[in-house]
């Protein structure tokens, strides 16, 4: 990129930066660069909704399909106010490369609805539900397009779309969907799965880097289904977590939280967190610039920017969430000689345990926790042993790494099958 070109910072400018950089160090042609660039099929839709107060309210969603060279399409349903179509095409784009990295058979998707769930009473948000899995009925199945939970999604959200694409069917299809509950064929262990992965991923970059986890001191951002699995299972680890936020707060204590399990808890059940905790109260943008030894950012996209990486103090940046790190606060964060371990390793634990979840409904044969969890550690430090390979060899950081490998496993997968008819 030239000096005057505007930084990117959106999801899918740096979704596409990123594909580009690796392009370049994989010297792929222009015929290969369209192909993986562009998004192989998108639905978007608008339905309406039966509102608890009798009226119609029209939503809009969508499903993208990124690429399906090395199997059927995997990637979460969000619901969220900010969905719109080219953050869903930088998701799906960031699954084929997760995917990849891990060594999944799949290719990449993602969804989403533009709505805030919170707002909705359960009635209608199982309406809503109902309505946008018929909407994308004709891209779902399990040989084709498997989605799973992402923000402002869960089991039960599942558990709907599940049903309704066997309504639609005529017969129960349990690996439609992913993320699902134990009681219908959903996994043990997937609940935790994205935040037990984040921690084995930074237990094993610290091995890699001869560091101990014991007394680390530990910053999460977001407190949902991946920021409080990974804070719980550091806080069990001996590692000190100092700093956790939501959407709302943050509570920061420099001796370390001492009762994150009571702090799940309270957020849980009062959908915050607990605001007469010990520690100090901090802005909640504040956590991101702590100094502290990893700093987790766990809640969305595009939260380290190049307007805040220079105040980065933490000493490595574990991407719990999709797209945390901007592009152009790569570059920062790099100058300074900070580590960042991208969400395309990092935060696979999701989709690697929505594969185990995927084959045991195929097989109609379950597995226990401990089975997935050990599978879950020995796949996911493998990729970052990979991934650390490269980097080794070719410089560069763990994001370059990572997307050397991933870029080229699929250009792999694509020249094998070759180019139909
Ligand atoms: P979630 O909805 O359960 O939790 C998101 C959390 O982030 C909530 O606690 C919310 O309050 C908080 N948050 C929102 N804005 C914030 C802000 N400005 N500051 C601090 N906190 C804020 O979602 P999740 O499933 O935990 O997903 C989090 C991230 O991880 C997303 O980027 C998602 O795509 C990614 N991810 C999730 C999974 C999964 O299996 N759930 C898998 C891979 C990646």
């Amino acid at each position: 990129m030239a000096d005057h070109d505007p930084v990117p910072e959106s999801a899918i400018e740096c979704a596409l930066a990123q594909f580009h950089d690796a392009a370049e160090r994989l010297n792929l042609d222009s015929g290969m660069r369209e192909i993986l660039a562009n998004t192989k099929r998108e639905l978007s839709v608008s339905f309406p909704v039966k509102m608890d107060d009798g009226s119609l309210k029209v939503f809009h969603g969508y499903r993208v399909h990124h690429n399906e060279t090395r199997g059927p399409v995997k990637g979460g349903i969000r619901y969220s106010p900010a969905v719109d179509i080219d953050d869903v095409r930088a998701l799906a784009m960031w699954m084929t490369w997760k995917c990849a990295v891990a060594k999944l058979p799949f290719g990449g998707a993602k969804g989403g609805v533009t709505v805030d769930p919170k707002a909705l009473s359960e009635g209608e948000l199982e309406r809503l539900t109902r309505r946008f899995g018929s909407e994308i009925g004709m891209f779902i199945g399990p040989e084709r397009d498997i989605p799973a939970p992402d923000v402002g999604t869960n089991a039960k959200i599942m558990a709907w779309l599940m049903d309704t694409y066997s309504m639609n069917q005529g017969y129960s299809v349990p690996a439609s969907f992913t993320g699902k509950p134990i009681s219908i064929g959903g996994s043990a262990g997937r609940r935790e799965a994205t935040g037990r992965g984040v921690f084995f991923t930074t237990q094993e970059a610290y091995r890699h880097m001869g560091l101990s986890l014991e007394d680390a001191t530990v910053a999460v951002q977001g407190f949902g289904n991946v920021g409080s699995v990974t804070a719980k299972l550091f806080a069990a680890a001996g590692a000190k977590v100092v700093a956790v936020s939501d959407s709302g707060a943050a509570i920061y204590d420099p001796n370390g939280i001492d009762d994150i399990q009571y702090v799940i808890k309270h957020k849980q059940e009062e959908g915050r967190l607990p605001p007469e905790h010990a520690g100090d109260h901090l802005p909640k943008d504040d956590l991101l610039t702590l100094p502290v030894d990893i700093l987790i950012p766990a809640a969305l996209e595009s939260q380290i920017t190049s307007a805040n990486a220079n105040d980065v103090q933490a000493k490595m940046i574990v991407e719990g969430a999709n797209g945390p790190v901007t592009c152009s606060a790569d570059p920062i964060l790099e100058e300074k000689g900070i580590p960042v371990i991208p969400d395309i390793v990092a935060n696979t634990g999701g989709v690697i345990v929505s594969y185990f979840e995927w084959v045991q409904d195929m097989q109609a044969f379950f597995w226990r926790e401990e089975e997935i969890n050990d599978r879950l550690e020995r796949i996911i430090k493998e990729a970052f042993q990979e991934v650390a390979a490269v980097r080794e060899r070719d410089g560069g950081t763990y994001r370059d790494a990572a997307y050397t490998l991933a870029v080229g496993r699929v250009v792999e997968a694509t020249e094998d099958r070759g180019i139909f008819p």
